[in-house]
């Protein structure tokens, strides 16, 4: 037996139902947010990036797309804004594009 077609929604359902939809994604944003602020970042992934030949040479910058695979946060390290984390970087490199 198939199915019975699901029966279109009215405009003030709909509504509801984002809004409900809404508060839900909300909580679990928070909730996934707390839960990276607790993590360790044990196994991170860093991807060595730069824009380099600028004219001027201070122009040029270095940074690492932070990744982290237990929690999924992914950050920016600037070579000069996080000097200090950049140089200490130990998370595995990728090469990859
Ligand atoms: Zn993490």
């Amino acid at each position: 037996m198939k199915p019975a077609p699901l029966k279109p929604l009215t405009a003030k359902q709909v509504q509801r139902k984002a809004i409900r939809l809404a508060g839900a994604m909300r909580m679990l944003r928070d909730e996934m947010e707390a839960l990276q602020e607790q993590c360790p970042h044990e196994h991170l992934v860093g991807k060595y990036k730069g824009n380099t030949g600028n004219w001027c040479p201070q122009d040029d910058s270095y940074w690492i797309d932070a990744h982290c695979k237990d929690c999924n946060k992914r950050w920016l390290i600037d070579s000069e804004d996080n000097a200090e984390e950049y140089r200490t970087f130990k998370g595995e490199k990728d090469y990859g594009y």
